[in-house]
This record gives structure tokens, sequence and C-alpha cells, in this order.
């Protein structure tokens, strides 16, 4: 393991752990440091003791370099890879292990931490067959959305990887911003080139019920949007859910055919139990996603399925079981339930 691969793997382990404090930030920092520095130095200054001249190097991240250069074990990532990981029940793994991809990440185009092809190979290693690139629409400016030119750039990106990365396959796709009047945040000739569209509301979270439910049965009617991203946009202990009439949401995404997100970020687990039970009982379509930003994130799908496995989400109904070619059918509105599997 080089300095670089070790301190990638810090992160990634700090990540999955949701650790986004001063000890990660160092991290990352040490990591932009080694990555820019040519490995002979790294190995010199490993040799006489002076990697912590370095701007960026600390004690800790010099400790790991040295370790790694020695070839045998890092100790804070031996350390790291066992508190760290995602906890997974036994009924949740039952999904996990049904799951062939990840509808909803993001990577550095608009706010993830990672490169397309770093999430890619994370992908991979998790078993993967496939992964949805749900990068945000420009209206999100702070997530540095992504206006028509640069997805028309990030499609062709993906076209190149996709030819490195075979048989996994990059399906193309967006998480749009659902507008205040449930219109949607691209037009139509974008979004019917893309694999899969999520469409989500990020913002006037608390506009009244009746306006939202309007707004969200909107979208969710749209033909382009296949899957309802993190529905009531709560964040645990921080935000309360949206006001909405889930009846006349659930009744449209099962009618309209779009899926409930499964949303596993730990401080959004959205939604909630009460909700999720009703979806069940419309009879919707679900998808279990990480909302990866980053790498160590994409590994955060456990906490979705032990939840759908606690509240009985049926397995048949989540999409991202399908093998690539069935789910692309799912969105043109074939159910794929036709012996496809
Ligand atoms: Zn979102
Ligand atoms: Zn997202």
């Amino acid at each position: 393991m080089t300095p670089v691969e070790a301190l990638e793997r810090v992160v990634h382990c700090l990540d999955r752990a949701h650790e986004s404090g001063f000890k990660t930030k160092a991290f990352v920092r040490a990591l932009d440091v080694a990555r820019a520095t040519p490995a002979d130095e790294l190995a010199e200054r490993a040799a006489a003791g002076t990697l912590t001249d370095l701007e960026g190097i600390g004690d800790s991240s010099a400790t790991v370099i040295q370790q790694a250069l020695a070839g045998g074990t890092v100790a804070y990532l031996t350390e790291l890879e066992g508190k760290t990981q995602v906890p997974l029940t036994d009924a949740g793994a039952v999904y996990r292990q049904a799951l062939k991809g990840d509808l909803h990440l993001h990577s550095r185009w608009s706010d993830g931490g990672a490169t397309i092809e770093a999430m890619a190979r994370t992908a991979i290693a998790l078993g993967h067959e496939y992964m949805v690139l749900t990068d945000h629409s420009p209206r999100l400016t702070v997530a540095h959305g992504l206006s028509v030119e640069r997805l028309e750039q990030q499609l062709a990106d993906v076209a190149t990887l996709n030819h490195q990365l075979a048989p996994f396959r990059i399906l193309t796709g967006i998480e749009v911003d659902i507008l205040e009047d449930g219109t949607l945040d691209h037009g139509d000739d974008m979004l019917s080139r893309l694999d899969l569209v999520i469409a989500s509301v990020h913002s006037k979270l608390r506009m009244a019920g009746k306006e939202m439910t309007e707004r969200m049965v909107r979208a969710v009617a749209n033909p382009h949007v296949d899957v309802l991203g993190h529905c009531t946009g709560r964040m645990i202990g921080k935000r309360d859910p949206s006001s909405f009439d889930p009846d006349y949401v659930f009744a449209a995404c099962a009618h309209f055919h779009t899926a409930v997100e499964i949303n596993c970020r730990p401080e959004r687990l959205d939604p909630p139990r009460d909700l999720l039970k009703m979806a069940i009982d419309y009879g919707c379509w679900f998808s279990i996603d990480s909302d990866a930003h980053s790498t160590g994130q994409l590994e955060w799908q456990p906490l979705g399925c032990n939840r759908a496995a606690e509240v009985g989400v049926p397995l048949d109904r989540v999409i991202n079981t399908f093998t690539a070619d069935r789910l692309l059918a799912w969105t043109r509105g074939d159910d794929g339930d036709d012996g496809a599997e």
C-alpha cells in the first residue's frame, strides 16, 4: 500500500463513519499534500523524519505515511477498519445482498468530494454492477449544480469512463430540484437524455402543506421523474420533516410509476418509518440509495437496508435490485417483471 492509498483509505473509513470534524479535514489535507509530493521525496522525508516539515502533514498522517512505506500494517488504519464498519442486521443483509447498484450519488462536479472514477471504483469494490451519477441541478448554486453545458460535458466524460470500466456501468442521471411550483430545474430535452432522474425538494421546505403536496405531486407525475428523493427533507435532530399529505404523494408515486427513495444518509433516513409503511400500503416502488458525497459514504446502503427489512418493504419492489437493463426498461415504464430476471 502506497502512502497515498493508505491516506485515501483512512479518509474513506472516516467518511463512512460520518466523521466530518477536524480529524477528517486534517487527513484530507494530508492526502492532498501526499498526492502533490513526489514519491521519492516522501520516502526520503520518512527516512529522515522530516515529513511534518511539509505544510499539512501532522504527526498522525506522518505515522500513516511511514508505516505504509515500511510495508507492514498501518496501525491507525487497522483500528479504523474495525471500528467504522456500517452496521448491517441479518434481515438487512438480505436486502443489501440483493442490491446491484446505487441510484443516488454525487461527484466533484457538484458538491461531492470524489471524482466520478473514484466513486465508480468504490462501487465496483462494493460489488455493484452499476451506479447512477446524480449530481445537482443548476438552481442549487451552493452545491455547484450542473448547467446544461456542464451536464453535456459530464455525459461525454461518463461515456469515456464507461469504456474503461466495463462491464461496470455508470448510468447517467441527475438529482433535479423540484421548484416551488412543482416544475423541474431542467427542461424536457435534457431530462429525456438521462437514464434516470431523481427529483428532490431542496428549497422552501417549510411551505404550507397544501402547496407542498401539490408541488410534490406535480413533480412525481412528470414523466421524466423516476425517483422521489428524500421526500420529507428532514435532518434528524436539526430540521423537521416538511408538511405534505402523504396519501396524495404516495398514491401519485404508485400511479405515475415513480419510486420512493429510502435515503440512507444517517442524518436523513428518509422517509421515517410511519411514512415508509404508508408507501408500502400504496404499492409504491422503492430505491435504497446512499446519496453519497464521498467514496466512504457509498457504504451507507446498509442503513436503508436495515430499515427496509424492519418495516417489510417487499424486496421485489426495490428497483436497484434489478439489473441495469431491467432498471432502464423500468424507467421507460415497463415494470420488468416479465421474466427478465
Ligand atoms: Zn438531495
Ligand atoms: Zn443527493
